[in-house]
């Protein structure tokens, strides 16, 4: 099986091998096909499975197709995880100059909400300072009204901390017609919950 058996572009198998990715991982398998026919996912995957390019690869195939506002949210617990995805997307989405911004805590703010204004393809964010923005900045919550996809990555891990606020802002921003997708080390009963109020039509796997 190639990236594009699974219905990506035939750029993304040149993209993926430069990066020494030469065949889907078991998670990019179940999950590719899954995303780019509009489901949304709850993956039980643990790092090093590939599950980050297994929700970056179909989202850069179809901000190809459309380039339009922010176009995915990511959220993850940590910055150190935040800087690894949106190094991610940089790599493989290198050859369409994907615009990908960090939102994280410890960085200047003001630089950060003047990043979320030029409308970047991509933004990853940790949900502390995202709701910080989103909250005391009247211009950013517009920024997501057209958002297509939201990831909760380490979603077991966001909801330890109890981000559950910080999430119900973020989730208030976003258009109910996007996609959810969500990735977790464990099922919880509080992903069980959160799965309940974010997601539509959901494909459930375990890695
Ligand atoms: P992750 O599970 O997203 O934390 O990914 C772990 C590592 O696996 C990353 O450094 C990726 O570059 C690498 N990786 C992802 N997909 C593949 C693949 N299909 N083949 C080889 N390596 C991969």
């Amino acid at each position: 099986v190639t990236f594009s058996d699974l219905g990506l572009s035939h750029w993304t198998d040149t993209t993926c091998r430069e990066l020494g990715m030469r065949r889907p991982t078991p998670v990019q398998r179940r999950c590719i096909p899954r995303i780019l026919a509009g489901d949304d996912v709850l993956g039980i995957a643990q790092t090093g499975s590939g599950k980050t390019a297994a929700f970056a690869l179909p989202i850069l195939q179809r901000l190809a197709e459309g380039p339009y506002g922010v176009f995915a949210l990511v959220l993850t617990p940590t910055r150190e995880l935040a800087c690894q995805i949106a190094d991610q997307f940089r790599a493989l989405g290198s050859s369409m100059r994907v615009r990908c911004t960090l939102i994280v805590g410890g960085m200047n703010m003001i630089g950060q909400a003047r990043a979320l204004v030029g409308r970047p393809h991509i933004v990853v964010a940790t949900p502390g300072r995202m709701k910080v923005l989103l909250s005391e900045d009247p211009d950013i919550p517009a920024v997501f009204s057209k958002t297509k996809f939201l990831i909760l990555d380490e979603a077991d891990r966001v909801l330890d901390v109890g981000f559950e606020e910080e999430l119900r802002v973020v989730f208030k921003c976003l258009p109910k017609n996007r996609q959810t997708l969500l990735f977790s080390a464990t099922m919880t009963s509080e992903l069980q919950a959160l799965l309940e109020i974010s997601a539509n039509k959901s494909y459930f796997f375990e890695a």
